[in-house]
């Protein structure tokens, strides 16, 4: 297969955490006989810094003329936000790609590694019985742009943010969620407020419709508040979790804490045609920039998600998640997943960015005897 991949490295970790990732890639590409040709864009505060805008028109060309968009993540320390460079480079950067590519569903993984089970928030017992999830976020709709308004009615400060959805803006994602099932265990948990909201009322009509051509799908709905407590109490549950923009933000970063650091998830932002910008959850990460101790995986996954939804690279994706899970397993950890009082019986190597890239580079290469 010969695809183009357009790389925003971006800031902070994102660079060294990319360099790592396009290892993996070019080593999937060589194992299995694909050209990926990569083409790589500056974002944030590199393309500030460069020509004085977080997005620049090359890059916003570069990412059309692609297949998929790998990003790494974009801004500065907290404590300088105010600097022009970093003023609202992540909205400049992520928010106008989503706005270019009218990209509509975000999809988050979650998945909690019997390996990593210490470092999870969660009690051993309700881990034991899977977490292996994926939120699915509207992205366009609800009351993140509906009509905004602050006004003085009878002398009293007021405020409301319009929820609006279009059923066409349902169906659009509720497709998305129903295609992913088919590939994974066939269940959609359909997530909305519809005993008192009329967007979630109009939500979950138009997803019992279009859950009729995916007869294959055992579909059920709940309230937002029931899933947040199932999220935690009973995650085991869930397959796809399909929700609105709110909802969805909310719970994708319920979820993201599940499997216990930020430096292990990777998620995706499709469009209706199928287009997709892949990236890890986390940003910048600087307080952890340029000391070789972020942990590359989530970068890695994204490679893996790419490979599975944009290209329909199955097999591949596979090779590299199980790459990930035998490294983990003969015990390497970066930083952020070292706990060697937690892990009883397991012999822990503490490694670099790089090293643990090595290690999973070499279980790839397994992979490729076993696959030949
Ligand atoms: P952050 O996600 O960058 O970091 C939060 C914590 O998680 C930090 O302690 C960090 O060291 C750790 N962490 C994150 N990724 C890691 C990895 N791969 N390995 C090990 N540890 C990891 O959040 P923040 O510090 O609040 O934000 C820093 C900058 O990132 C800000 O400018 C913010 O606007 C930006 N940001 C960007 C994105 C994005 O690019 N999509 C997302 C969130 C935040």
């Amino acid at each position: 297969m010969k695809k183009n991949i357009a790389v925003l490295a971006g800031d902070g970790i994102g660079p060294e955490v990319m360099s790592q990732a396009l290892l993996v890639l070019d080593a999937v590409a060589k194992q299995f006989g694909h050209q990926f040709t990569i083409s790589e864009g500056l974002v944030g505060g590199a393309a500030y810094d460069k020509g004085g805008t977080h997005l620049p028109d090359e890059t916003k060309a570069l990412c059309q003329s692609s297949d998929a968009i790998l990003f790494g993540s974009v801004g500065g320390p907290v404590a300088q936000q105010h600097l022009d460079k970093w003023k609202n480079c992540e909205a400049n950067s992520i928010l106008s790609l989503r706005k270019l590519f009218s990209f509509n569903a975000n999809l988050r993984p979650v998945r909690i590694l019997p390996e990593l089970q210490a470092l999870s928030p969660l009690k051993a017992e309700i881990i034991q019985k899977g977490v292996d999830l994926v939120i699915v976020r509207e992205l366009l709709g609800d009351c993140y742009f509906g009509e905004h308004k602050q006004f003085i009615e009878g002398g009293m400060r007021q405020a409301s943010d319009l929820s609006l959805y279009t059923e066409e803006q349902i169906a659009n994602v509720a497709h998305t969620a129903f295609r992913l099932a088919k590939m994974r265990r066939k269940k959609v948990t359909s997530v909305d407020k519809a005993n008192v909201l009329a967007a979630s009322k109009l939500w979950r009509t138009v997803v019992k419709e279009i859950a009729q051509e995916y007869p294959d799908i055992q579909t059920e709905n709940l309230l937002v508040d029931n899933c947040a407590m199932q999220l935690v109490i009973n995650p085991s549950q869930f397959d796809v979790v399909l929700t609105t923009n709110m909802f969805g933000d909310i719970l994708s970063d319920v979820a993201a804490v599940l499997p216990g650091s930020l430096g292990l998830l990777a998620s995706a932002s499709l469009n209706s045609s199928g287009f997709g910008l892949y990236e890890p959850p986390g940003g910048s990460a600087p307080d952890i920039a340029g000391k070789d101790i972020a942990n590359p995986i989530a970068q890695i996954n994204s490679v893996a998600l790419l490979l599975r939804l944009s290209f329909g690279l199955e097999t591949e994706a596979l090779s590299i998640e199980q790459a990930v899970e035998s490294t983990l397993k003969d015990g390497f950890r970066t930083k952020d997943i070292y706990r060697p009082e937690a892990a009883k019986d397991t012999n822990l190597s503490l490694v670099g960015t790089q090293q643990m890239t090595n290690q999973i580079l070499k279980h790839l290469s397994g992979v490729e005897h076993h696959v030949r």
